[in-house]
């Protein structure tokens, strides 16, 4: 018999989506004419854009003809696909990001965790709290972060705190760590890192030789001016991060599948000499190793987020859930509850009324309001009386969600 990889057993159950989906279904079950609005899990509700479809249904009759047929691609991800990201999110923006430093995948998620192929064992990990759990997960996984401790704390992982005094923002820690996961903008606070922010962590990161592992999957939400969209942004980022990207949230390409993550030439690890080895190097080594590429029409669809008319509804898109954010926020705002996030995000964070536990809200919302959100406290224990509201879903479940919930809460 084979042993296993007894890390796993140090993992906490995945608790927070199946008891939510508990929760729901035995409310369900006991009131089945409740009209249940989800404002939940992070996954987008409108369609696909139309110049993504009309791509993907022409590179399908490329594949239906010898000329034009593609079988396996570049692990690395076509070309032209690179090419037009290294323009438009990169150049663009002022960030000396080149084709060849970038590599496309089947979405972000698979790459924040697999890139710890590349590290070695005995590295400090930081996460925030609250926290994207694959983060932590992960860690745990290939036993960076060791058993949990009574608080459900992993006593090999370094917590930075953010909580509304930081404004979700967790100060800079004073020891040092190799390797610091950073999200903005912010799932699940919806909070922005400004410059100066970001700034302080490539210093830090430069002079302690750390490295960030920069998560941007919800930058085409940022609506204001001086927000960085890249960590590239930031002058010394290309010495110190990895940035993952994903067309999941700006292009509704969660079921459909792209993602990307920028490792630059110049960035090092060391090895057990305690010599310099290039990341990049690393990273293409194991994504030609155990990756084959994503689909060729599936990279046919994320190109075509850049043509004219793909900028054009992406826009409309992520404006359309900004849209609901806004209307969350502003109507839960004017009931007297305390929210931050929703302007640079599709996430607003409520601070639940009457120091109620993040599950106690999640209960009462479900019972008087039918509407269901996602406990904060299933974040990370800074996440301990927040509750996160999504705003993905069509406009009229959004106004009916605000108004149910305000006639159901106010303080
Ligand atoms: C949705 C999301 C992603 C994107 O994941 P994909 O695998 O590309 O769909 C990455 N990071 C965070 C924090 C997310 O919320």
């Amino acid at each position: 018999m084979p042993t296993i990889n007894s890390n796993y057993l140090n993992l906490k159950a995945g608790y927070l989506f199946p008891e939510i989906g508990r929760r729901v279904s035995a409310f369900a079950e006991t009131n089945p004419d409740a009209p249940i609005i989800k404002l939940g899990i992070g996954d987008v509700t409108e369609p696909l854009p139309e110049a993504c479809r009309v791509a993907m249904q022409k590179a399908i009759q490329d594949q239906g003809k010898a000329e034009s047929f593609h079988g396996y691609g570049p692990e690395q991800g076509y070309g032209w696909l690179r090419s037009a990201i290294a323009e438009h999110d990169y150049k663009a923006r002022g960030c000396d990001i080149s084709a060849d430093e970038i590599f496309v995948s089947d979405g972000s998620k698979c790459d924040t965790g697999n890139i710890l192929d590349i590290f070695g064992p005995g590295n400090t990990i930081a996460v925030t709290d609250p926290v994207y759990p694959v983060y932590v997960d992960t860690n745990v996984m290939v036993g960076n972060a060791g058993p949990a401790g009574d608080n459900d704390e992993y006593s090999g992982l370094v917590y930075l705190r953010a909580t509304a005094e930081n404004n979700f923002t967790p100060q800079i820690p004073e020891q040092r760590v190799d390797l610091i996961y950073l999200c903005y903008p912010n799932n699940p606070t919806g909070a922005v890192a400004s410059k100066a922010y970001l700034k302080q962590w490539v210093d830090y990161a430069n002079s302690h030789g750390s490295v960030i592992l920069f998560d941007a999957a919800y930058e085409a939400f940022i609506t204001e001016d001086d927000i960085p969209h890249s960590i590239y942004e930031i002058e010394g980022a290309k010495t110190c991060a990895i940035e993952f990207r994903s067309f999941s949230k700006n292009a509704g390409f969660t079921g459909t599948r792209c993602g990307l993550t920028v490792v630059p030439k110049g960035l090092v690890g060391k090895d057990s000499s305690g010599n310099d080895v290039a990341l990049h190097g690393l990273w293409n080594r194991r994504q030609s190793t155990r990756f084959n590429g994503a689909s060729y029409i599936i990279q046919r669809g994320a190109e075509a987020v850049y043509s004219e008319a793909g900028q054009e509804q992406v826009k409309g898109l992520v404006s359309f859930y900004l849209e609901n954010a806004k209307l969350i926020l502003e109507g839960l705002a004017s009931q007297g509850l305390e929210c931050s996030g929703g302007v640079n995000a599709p996430y607003v964070w409520i601070k639940t009324p009457d120091k109620m536990s993040s599950w106690d809200f999640f209960d009462k919302l479900l019972s008087e309001a039918h509407v269901v959100g996602t406990p904060g406290s299933g974040f990370g224990q800074s996440g301990e009386g927040y509750f996160r509201l999504s705003a993905f879903n069509s406009r009229a479940s959004v106004n009916e969600a605000i108004d149910r919930i305000a006639a159901k809460v106010s303080v």
